[in-house]
């Protein structure tokens, strides 16, 4: 053992902010509702924070995270806390801060004091399922400590007699994930000289309450950086931090290796250097190299980003071997990977829930905690904690051995494919003639993508249903009656694709793993999405098959309702469900999205045997799948090709496939969409600017395609005539016999007033169009 390991400090890097129960949700809308004061607001986070210390240090953290609370979002937090707030909130903004903090996270339409304004932009966090609001950086920007959100809270935890680490979202990240305002032209980094003294401001009264160490956030270290931009301006910014007098800083990034970024970021004046050793690991040699004896380097090893618990024994080789190359100088610490707000509260209340041995596989937040703290002991001495590593061994070996995991007839099938699994008999010109034969649409066909409203009515039948207050025969006539009512609404409106609706799924992931085999549901692993929104990630524990037919019944039923029209038939595509999953960690992401892929196929084969000839697989998250590193896209986008592909081809080629792609910019990725040889694409257009249309001139694109024509997001009803006008733009790209009228997405949030009259007047517009023809 080095000498350096008896100092070892264990913490993490932050902290889920919801509460065991979503507490916060509970506060922050009860606020928004007004039916708890700002007052109770500010008291209730108060507990929630003091709570959230408390029970990490009760673990045996040396050190807590703070500022890593908030109320919406902590790019947010950061960008209103140096004055980053654009003009049409700033009227608003001095007669009340926190209303206009909400009106940036959620927009705000209240007509007693004349505000209409809508939120700031949305967008993920990196590659994980968290979205953070967009600052908008003028040209005229000016930068003020506005808020003291971060020293106040640092306070409060000492106050409360915590050893307490402020976290700071670093100025670089801030402006690189700003985006100009609109008509200003400047790029955001460009502002960086006139952020960094707000900057220093906030640091030296961080400094003045007492902090020793602040831990700055800097993920974009993860990403490619063009060095001749980024490394002047991390040197001008951490250069002039390292001006105050007795302030630490520990640097991190998190969720990619630092690559080609490590030489030059290990060199900034820091005293610390976080590690991502799990999503980064192929830093670590390198990096035990480049950063000088004299910094600390935080060991990241236990994982923020999913729900496995951690395999001790290998992490704590990876502990050691950081410890023993390190100086006694600078002593190591251990974290977890990234913050732990990606990872659900607690396991406690899936004691009971959960069965026994799936429980005993598992780590959230909580449990996180333990694991750091246990490989920190270990470190200092092994048999302290010998009983604990034991356990934990014991555990994970359950999980390797278990035979609910590896399944061998579902891996021998998935390694007995050949090429024919990922191709359709014919290509696509073919099969566009046969089915054209075959389905006699009119030109400009219109569909939906899938979803109809979820009334009131029919979450309450599902929620009697899963109390027993009805029975499976009563709920499935119930689902009946909103089947056909569906599918008739649609035939008198005009529509010439019909859907079943959706009725019967909350979650187009959910009801997928609900049907499959090797994934479990807890009962409250939510996780933050946005704002107050959590969703609750089913988990992939196991090999994926399907035991039974998941959706050809109501497929059937269906189409029986609608006697000249065709019924798509309605599935979740293998990547977006493992997106929108915790997956298995034992074996690579591409082999679990394969074993749901052949799930998949045999529902879509099902579903042309019981009669369906149109078939929508969604994969609205291809996109996010993507990797943080241009190097890493192709493998990724070759995996997620095939997978779809294996799911859709096992079909005649009378059979028309759909996919539908939405949130976000898929310009980059518009290759690999070609890729996927579906014969119709139904894709999210009307609020990229018609972005699309741009990759459409670029790469062009064979098959036909349905760019959605209107937002479903807002409850606004579009015109027929705002409707024609994009209609026009997109008939100057797309050949008249490919083109598809639909909306962006599903009108699952709608109501069934404005969907009814938004769709008459979207069959309007392709009537208007044929009629020119
Ligand atoms: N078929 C799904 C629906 O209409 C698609 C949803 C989505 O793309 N997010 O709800
Ligand atoms: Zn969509």
């Amino acid at each position: 053992m080095s000498s350096s390991a008896s100092s070892l400090k264990s913490t993490i890097l932050g902290f889920p902010r919801m509460g065991s129960d979503r507490q916060l949700k509970k506060l922050v809308e009860g606020f928004w509702a007004g039916k708890i004061t700002e007052d109770e607001l500010a008291d209730g986070s108060k507990k929630l924070r003091a709570e959230h210390w408390e029970l990490q240090k009760s673990y045996g953290l040396t050190e807590v995270p703070t500022g890593d609370f908030s109320y919406y979002d902590h790019v947010l937090d950061a960008a209103y806390a140096v004055g980053i707030v654009p003009e049409r909130y700033q009227a608003l903004d001095k007669k009340n801060g926190l209303q206009a903090y909400f009106a940036m996270a959620r927009g705000l339409q209240d007509k007693s004091i004349g505000v209409d304004v809508p939120s700031l932009e949305m967008k993920k966090w990196f590659d994980t399922n968290y979205h953070f609001m967009v600052p908008e950086i003028a040209d005229n920007q000016q930068f003020s400590l506005h808020s003291t959100k971060t020293i106040d809270e640092f306070k409060e935890a000492k106050a409360l007699g915590f050893s307490a680490r402020p976290v700071v979202l670093g100025p670089v990240t801030l402006l690189t994930l700003s985006k100009p305002a609109k008509d200003s032209s400047s790029k955001p980094l460009d502002h960086l000289s006139r952020l960094i003294p707000v900057y220093f401001e906030v640091l030296s009264q961080l400094a003045a309450a007492g902090a020793e160490w602040v831990q700055i956030d800097e993920p974009v270290l993860a990403l490619d950086l063009d060095a001749s931009v980024f490394k002047p301006a991390f040197e001008q910014a951490y250069g002039e931090f390292a001006k105050i007098e007795g302030l630490k800083y520990l640097l991190t990034s998190y969720f990619d290796r630092l690559g080609d970024n490590l030489g030059w970021a290990a060199a900034l004046p820091v005293d610390g250097i976080h590690l991502d050793l799990v999503r980064g690991g192929s830093d670590i040699d390198a990096a035990l190299k480049l950063v000088p004896a004299d910094k600390i380097v935080s060991a990241g090893l236990i994982n923020g980003r999913n729900i496995w618990k951690a395999n001790l024994d290998k992490q704590l080789a990876v502990l050691n071997k950081v410890i023993s190359a390190r100086s006694s100088a600078a002593p190591v610490w251990i974290s977890s990977s990234c913050s732990l707000l990606h990872s659900p509260h607690s396991l406690k209340p899936e004691v009971g829930h959960l069965d026994e041995e799936t429980l005993g596989w598992l780590s959230f937040a909580e449990e996180k905690i333990e694991e750091v703290v246990i490989l920190a002991a270990a470190a200092i001495d092994r048999s302290k904690v010998e009983q604990q590593l034991k356990d934990n061994a014991a555990k994970v070996l359950s999980r390797q051995e278990s035979e609910r995991i590896t399944r061998p007839a579902v891996q021998q099938r998935l390694s007995a494919l050949d090429k024919a699994f990922y191709s359709r008999q014919a290509p696509f010109a073919e099969r566009q003639h046969v089915q054209r034969a075959s389905l006699k649409l009119p030109l400009f066909p219109t569909t939906t993508i899938g979803s109809f409203p979820q009334t009131a009515e029919v979450r309450k039948a599902r929620a009697q249903f899963r109390k027993g207050a009805l029975s499976a025969s009563q709920y499935k006539e119930f689902l009946d009656v909103e089947t056909r009512k569906c599918i008739e609404w649609q035939d008198e409106a005009g529509l010439d694709v019909l859907v079943h609706g959706e009725f019967e799924r909350t979650d187009m992931v959910e009801f997928f793993g609900e049907n499959l085999e090797g994934f479990v549901f807890t009962k409250k692993g939510w996780v933050q999405s946005y704002g107050s929104r959590c969703v609750k990630p089913p988990v992939i524990f196991g090999d994926v098959s399907r035991p039974k037919p998941m959706t050809v019944d109501v497929a059937r039923f269906a189409q029986s309702c609608s006697p000249n029209k065709p019924v798509k038939g309605m599935l979740t595509g293998p990547v977006t469900i493992l997106q929108w999953s915790f997956v298995r960690d034992d074996q690579p992401r591409s082999k679990t999205a394969g074993q749901i892929a052949l799930a998949i196929r045999d529902e879509v084969v099902d579903l042309e045997a019981a009669g369906i000839k149109v078939i929508q697989v969604d994969e609205p998250a291809i996109r996010e799948g993507l990797p943080l590193r241009k190097a890493d896209y192709d493998a990724y986008l070759k995996w997620s090709v095939d997978v779809f592909r294996l799911a859709t081809t096992g079909v005649k080629n009378e059979t028309q496939i759909h996919s539908h792609f939405c949130y976000s910019d898929f310009n980059e990725i518009f290759t690999a969409i070609k890729g996927l040889d579906a014969d119709v694409i139904t894709i999210e257009n009307s609020k990229s600017d018609l972005k699309l249309l741009g990759a459409l001139e670029v790469h062009g694109y064979a098959a036909e395609i349905g760019p959605g024509l209107y937002d479903i997001h807002s409850p606004r009803v579009p015109s027929v005539e705002e409707m024609k006008a994009r209609f026009a733009a997109l008939q100057k790209y797309v050949p008249a016999e490919n083109l598809w009228a639909n909306p962006d997405c599903g009108l699952k949030t709608r109501g069934w007033a404005e969907v009814k009259e938004a769709l008459v007047n979207l069959v309007a517009v392709a009537r208007d169009a044929r009629s020119k023809q």
